[in-house]
């Protein structure tokens, strides 16, 4: 059944239900298939983001987050520029092409200005060299055209989920927890020259496979030129954890990712796709798994040893004891397993961005 709907240039909503929803034989089809058109499209390579998530401070009360505003039990870090610039040296003397920068979310002009001033600093003690994408949640439009005059060029801001109803079900009904509000956010980086990213996690309480598939169709019809989506994982200290019992298993949620991610590929088969951190908090190889099926983004952690413990998101995050060089040892060797090659040193940009720029 699943090989006709494979063997089509393009998928309805209720094609990309029944591959959501397939056999486990018929999961081996969809991965070959992703696979072959990961490898045809832009060929069995992985660029590198070294991830600095250089604040855990918040204004928002997101119910599934660790680091939401009202969670006291966080020991709130904000990292000195020194450190940050610290950190983007290690990226850039290692190679790795480029960083992301990742926080909560604030929203005042002094950190406009900081994370202004840092993308220029970052952009002159590596010859402008590193590539630098900014993960800093929604901001007006005058900021986010500041910091990519400042030279960032990419941004990941997740919709989370393209369905109103659901999102309501996730944030608090206020003001600053608007759907609408995030989708003008996509807007406004792409209208500025962004390149684009977003993304959804996967498994979440209320949410249903049709959802899913609308959220693969909201990415299509946005156009988007980076996804980085995982499995949701509950927090303990967060309003959603009391649905814990409903979810999906931690197995099916991280199955399901990697179908998302598969057939993500086959639709859009020239964007860049992360293989999450989350990922390999459910399964330790779960990042090689997916890049072996359609991600080609890898993004090591290169927050200073000490932050690591107090930005957890969600539970059992990978990692948190390791310093930048254990993990950049250990992706190397992770990557040959998977049967790919590492680009060091590249920016490794959206080639869908770049064509449609040409
Ligand atoms: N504050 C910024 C960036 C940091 S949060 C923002 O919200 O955009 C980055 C991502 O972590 C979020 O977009 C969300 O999709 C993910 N995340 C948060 N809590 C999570 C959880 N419990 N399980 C899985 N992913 C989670
Ligand atoms: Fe803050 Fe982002 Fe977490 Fe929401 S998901 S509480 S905006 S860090």
């Amino acid at each position: 059944m699943i090989q006709k709907i494979l063997s089509q240039e393009n998928f309805t909503k209720e094609d990309i239900v029944q591959l959501l929803n397939c056999s486990k034989e018929e999961q081996i089809l969809l991965f070959e298939k992703s696979a072959k058109v990961k490898e045809k499209y832009i060929g069995n390579y992985v660029y590198l983001r070294g991830l600095i998530e250089f604040s855990n401070i918040c204004i928002k009360n997101c119910f599934y987050c660790g680091i939401r505003k009202d969670n006291s039990k966080v020991s709130r870090y904000n990292i000195s520029d020194e450190e940050i610039l610290e950190a983007t040296k290690f990226a850039y003397e290692n190679n790795y092409g480029s960083i992301v920068l990742q926080s909560g979310e604030l929203q005042n002009d002094t950190f406009s200005d900081r994370i202004e001033k840092l993308i220029t600093k970052i952009k002159s003690i590596s010859d402008n060299k590193l590539g630098i994408t900014l993960s800093c949640g929604e901001q007006s439009e005058e900021t986010y055209s500041r910091w990519f005059n400042a030279g960032a060029h990419r941004y990941l801001l997740r919709i989370e989920t393209s369905n109103i109803d659901l999102y309501k079900k996730i944030h608090p009904n206020d003001d600053t927890h608007n759907w609408n509000k995030r989708l003008d956010c996509l807007i406004s980086l792409k209208k500025i020259g962004y390149q684009t990213g977003t993304g959804i996690m996967i498994g979440l309480p209320f949410q249903t496979i049709e959802n899913l598939a609308d959220d693969l169709i909201f990415m299509r019809d946005f156009d988007i030129d980076m996804c980085g989506m995982g499995p949701f994982i509950e927090h303990i200290e967060t309003p959603l954890y009391q649905y814990k019992n409903n979810l999906y298993t931690l197995e099916k949620r991280l199955n399901l990712t990697f179908r998302m991610i598969a057939i993500l590929r086959i639709i859009m088969k020239d964007i860049n796709i992360a293989a999450t951190t989350a990922l390999q908090a459910i399964d330790d190889i779960g990042r090689e798994k997916a890049i072996r099926i359609g991600a080609n983004i890898l993004m090591p952690n290169i927050t200073p040893n000490e932050f690591r413990d107090k930005y957890i998101l969600y539970e059992n995050k990978p990692c948190t004891n390791e310093s930048s060089s254990d993990c950049k040892n250990c992706i190397d060797v992770r990557m040959k397993i998977a049967g790919n090659t590492i680009e060091y040193g590249k920016w490794g940009d959206s080639l869908h961005f770049q064509k449609q720029s040409e």
